[in-house]
């Protein structure tokens, strides 16, 4: 068999992407490919993406980091879920855990029995039936063994690429500095030959990973990718970023504050806080944004307010030709779930699950990409479910937000648990039923019926498994220790 196996594979950019990349290639594949990575000190990367969610356990694991290295070597704190403040509604706030919701039964989820329960009055908020909902709200985390991990973190960008950094480079990745000045295709198959650097040095490869950012310097310079734009129903475009030093117990959540052209975020790490405030520019102007995150944040200034813009959307492929986008390269949903890096770690695992031979088949390159569009597609509807079911009409924002149209995927979902309290479930689906029903019900969705399996179960009955989940959870949670507490005697940056 002619062995046509790619042995060279090209990082270009070193953000949280391009360091990802190669801590995963080098680590899993160090023996049978090489790995370089270019960046330039020149290019700042973006410098936000903070907040993640639990499925970074597994590239963690993958890589066998040991959390508690990771967490003080990046100053994270623990993450539960995202608290959404005024998004329904001014002054209503609701939290998305990453915990599960009760337990239902085979024909119907909790949700069911939790909607009856609701009609007769004898049901609570349907957080109280979720432990990391109830740690949140007391400020409470532990890592427990043989247990989930419903959790995720919070983490100080910069420092994780340079720990991602030197787990690359003692697995043999290569790293290069330099400014990528050409792109150099083949006029022949379209392929990525090489990149020429500022300097002439010229880096072949069989592999390029774009990690370039925004630009997509590889996937759309060089080769056209095209990209597909989501501002219609994602119209937030710009963010203004600022730390400040840590003022307030450490939560173990992030905070999400709908205003009237946007949302702010509060991303607490051990030694600061990050903030931002995402907005729509059409509606808000740079100044204006940046003199309400100001009103609006806590502590001194660590660093100047800087201003990011971005166009939400997808590029058409993520693998074109030699070339794989992965991260901001890629495209951006928008920040408000924290997906990014988790869509970085899929291109990753995915890429190497699909390591082409240097023919690079296109069953191979459609199926990558035919699974990358239906998770970013759901990650997207998910992400629009927050904007479009809101009540708020209290500025040109929120109602043109609360009318637009939204993808026909979505309106079958909203439709569905509308006249159901049914979820409907999605293979590739990045969010579960209890992350729907927490943001659907968090933003005011109410189901007009229940499953009727629900009336089988006596009145009395439903109040003693109500009561009792609802007990249940409320003693596991006491019994935790404090998020701060336990951060200070598991995983303290030095
Ligand atoms: P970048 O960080 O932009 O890195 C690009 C790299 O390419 C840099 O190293 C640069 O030096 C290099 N480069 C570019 N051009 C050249 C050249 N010509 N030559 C050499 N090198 C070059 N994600 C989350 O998961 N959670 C969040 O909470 C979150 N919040 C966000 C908030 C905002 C406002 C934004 C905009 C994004 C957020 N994201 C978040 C997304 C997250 O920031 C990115 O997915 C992540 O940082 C990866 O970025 P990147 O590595 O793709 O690009």
């Amino acid at each position: 068999m002619h062995n046509n196996n790619i042995k060279k594979v090209v990082i270009a950019g070193g953000g949280t992407a391009g360091w990802m990349a190669a801590a995963a290639f080098s680590k899993l594949f160090g023996h049978s490919l090489s790995v370089t990575i270019v960046e330039s000190d020149l290019i700042p990367t973006v410098g936000v993406g903070e907040a993640t969610i639990p499925t970074l356990h597994i590239f963690h694991d993958l890589l066998k980091i040991n959390e508690a290295e990771f967490m003080a070597a990046t100053n994270a704190t623990f993450k539960l879920g995202i608290s959404f403040e005024n998004w329904r509604d001014v002054s209503q706030d609701y939290l998305h855990s990453f915990g599960y919701i009760g337990q239902g039964c085979w024909a119907a989820g909790f949700q069911h029995f939790w909607l009856k329960g609701m009609q007769q009055g004898i049901a609570k908020d349907i957080g109280e039936y979720c432990l990391e909902h109830l740690a949140c709200r007391q400020g409470k985390f532990a890592v427990l063994p043989n247990q989930d991990r419903n959790y995720a973190y919070h983490t100080d960008a910069g420092l994780y690429a340079k720990f991602l950094r030197k787990l690359s480079e003692q697995h043999g990745a290569e790293r290069i500095e330099g400014m990528i000045d050409k792109v150099n295709v083949n006029q022949q198959n379209g392929f990525i030959d090489s990149l020429t650097l500022a300097d002439g040095t010229v880096i072949e490869g069989d592999l390029f990973i774009d990690c370039t950012g925004f630009k997509g310097l590889l996937i759309e310079q060089a080769l056209h990718t095209g990209y597909e734009n989501w501002n219609h129903i994602l119209p937030c475009d710009s963010a203004i970023a600022v730390q400040t030093k840590q003022t307030k117990a450490l939560v173990p959540y992030t905070r999400s504050i709908a205003h009237d052209s946007g949302w702010q975020w509060q991303i607490p790490l051990q030694n600061r806080m990050g903030n931002g405030l995402v907005f729509c520019s059409q509606y808000m102007s740079d100044d204006q944004a940046k003199a309400l995150l100001l009103a609006n944040i806590e502590g001194e200034l660590i660093n100047e307010p800087r201003v990011i813009k971005f166009q939400t959307g997808t590029r058409r492929k993520h693998w074109n030709k030699n070339c794989v986008a992965v991260g901001l390269a890629s495209g951006f949903i928008e920040p408000l779930e924290s997906t990014s890096i988790h869509l970085i770690q899929q291109s990753i695992v995915r890429l190497m699950q699909n390591l082409p031979t240097k023919a690079m088949d296109a069953g191979v390159v459609d199926n990558f990409n035919q699974k990358m569009r239906t998770e970013i597609n759901n990650i997207r509807d998910f992400i629009v479910l927050h904007y479009h079911v809101t009540e708020r009409t209290d500025s040109e924002f929120w109602r043109y937000c609360k009318n637009m149209e939204v993808p026909n995927s979505l309106q079958q979902r909203i439709d569905l648990f509308n006249q159901s309290g049914q979820v409907y479930k999605n293979d590739l689906e990045l969010f579960g039923e209890s992350s729907w029903l927490q943001v659907m019900i968090g933003q005011g969705l109410m189901p007009q019926s229940y499953h009727p399996i629900v009336d089988n179960m006596p009145d009395d009955q439903l109040a003693k498994f109500l009561d009792s989940i609802e007990t249940g959870v409320k003693r596991r949670a006491d019994n935790l220790p404090n998020h701060v507490d336990f951060i200070n005697h598991y995983c303290r940056a030095p």
